[in-house]
């Protein structure tokens, strides 16, 4: 055995498909991974360094890491700054930024060096996620091409580079022939997938399947599992997206972050297409009558005055999102904004955010109680306790929404679906009461 490796993954979902890339990598070559410092002979972290208290967070995390272990690599969003790191933390062994997986792989052959075995890489190399069996997360492009005021993201991921719908569906298909029975599609932004490869199409089992969304949507969905979307932008081809969410080959599910209502803060923050919004929305609900928007803003962006956050509130109030994230505005050294004039006291930041989060509070409970009464599918996370199981129903992300309470009239196991009766709701979530098991329409996926 080449030697014990930890991980520490922090940051979004993207961050968390980096993570499970180099420990499969490490996994293949022989090196064991393990869930404690106290049984690793190195630590891995992965940070973020997206918003000044996501740095701090990351800062911790390798303190600790030293701490308790000592060997510590560092990599992803914050290794792109290493100077930061390495004024605090002089002692890390290796700091590379993100998506150099080569680079982490080097740095733990110097601390551990590998296993030379001739037959190590004869071995199959089976998909690694860090998430629960029975769902995961596919990366379909990273960086990005926008410019968006507050984001530094394009500077440390780069531009856009989407992957190949072949190398995509392939994943997938082994994703879920490995028990996946959700497979969430992530990127900066997803909706722009395969515009850097002009869309270009790739040979998968025979076919030709370009590089663009609804390609890629239409494909999956013979898989039989469910397929999700995250990180939407409001581009005008979204609404093929949302006809095949009424046509039930995709959740009907979107999530959209606007950041905000007011057409001039909108401008300042250089977010993309994100015009007319109410009219988007109503003509996506048109479509697809059950989708569920999910959407973040940020509150107190510089600038912002009280007439643009009354806006920002009249918007949610006339929109009624289902899903709704907010953030107090957060500095962000380097980006364009940290250096914009009017900058809003943290304060009133605060301020604005309790009351944003308050009115959003009554639109969730009075959604949700709407739903007391009806029949909903339910996708199984856990069994807390004997005749309980937690899930999510079709509106929920995990980790982001809300879950649902089922007890259950039948055995169930986790990745099964269930049809459940909703019987009670609070302010985000669901109980109810089991009716029947789902099996799994598996199309394509048995076929790996
Ligand atoms: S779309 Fe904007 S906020 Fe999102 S990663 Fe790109 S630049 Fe950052």
């Amino acid at each position: 055995m080449a030697g014990r490796v930890g991980m520490v993954s922090l940051g979004c979902p993207k961050a968390l498909v980096d993570s499970e890339q180099i420990l499969a990598r490490l996994q293949a070559e022989g090196y064991q991974l393990v869930s404690s410092y106290q049984e690793a002979d190195a630590v891995i972290v992965n940070t973020c360094g997206f918003i000044t208290p996501a740095v701090e967070e990351s800062l911790q995390a390798i303190g600790e890491a030293l701490d308790q272990n000592g060997k510590v690599i560092v990599t992803g969003c914050l290794g792109e700054r290493p100077e930061t790191i390495l004024s605090r933390y002089p002692q890390v062994c290796s700091v590379t930024g993100s998506q150099d997986f080569a680079g982490v792989v080097e740095a733990v052959h110097r601390l551990l060096p590998p296993e030379r075995s001739p037959h190590r890489r004869l071995l199959p190399s089976a998909p690694l996620t860090l998430t629960p069996r029975h769902y995961s997360y596919l990366k379909i492009a990273e960086g990005c091409n926008h410019t968006c005021s507050f984001c530094i993201i394009p500077k440390l991921r780069g531009l856009q580079v989407s992957r190949d719908a072949a190398e995509l569906l392939g994943q997938a298909y082994r994703l879920v022939a490995s028990g996946s029975r959700e497979l969430l599609l992530i990127a900066q932004d997803s909706s722009a997938y395969g515009a850097d490869l002009r869309h270009r199409p790739s040979q998968f089992q025979g076919r030709s399947v370009p590089a663009d969304l609804v390609s890629l949507v239409d494909e999956l969905s013979a898989l039989g599992v469910w397929i999700r979307l995250h990180y939407v932008y409001p581009y005008p081809h979204v609404d093929r997206l949302v006809e095949r969410m009424a046509e039930g080959k995709l959740l009907p599910y979107l999530d959209v972050p606007w950041q905000h209502a007011s057409p001039k803060l909108l401008r300042a923050m250089r977010r993309p297409g994100s015009g007319r919004q109410l009219e988007t929305i109503r003509r996506w609900r048109q479509i697809c009558p059950e989708v569920t928007i999910r959407s973040t803003f940020i509150v107190g962006f510089p600038g912002e005055t009280e007439e643009d956050f009354t806006q920002l509130l009249d918007f949610l109030q006339e929109a009624q999102l289902d899903r709704v994230g907010a953030f107090p505005y957060s500095e962000v050294a380097e980006a364009d904004a940290t250096a914009f004039p009017d900058q809003v006291p943290e304060e009133r930041k605060q301020e604005r955010y309790a009351r944003l989060m308050a009115l959003q509070q009554g639109i969730s409970r009075a959604k949700l109680a709407a739903k007391v009464g009806r029949e909903t599918e339910v996708l199984i996370d856990a069994l807390p306790e004997a005749g309980v199981a937690v899930g999510r129903s079709q509106a929920d992300a995990p980790d982001i929404d809300g879950s649902v309470r089922v007890r259950l009239s039948q055995p169930a196991r986790v990745g099964d679906r269930l049809r459940v009766r909703i019987s009670g709701a609070s302010d985000y979530d669901l109980e109810g009461v089991s009716l029947s098991a789902l099996p799994w329409p598996l199309g394509a996926g048995q076929l790996v």
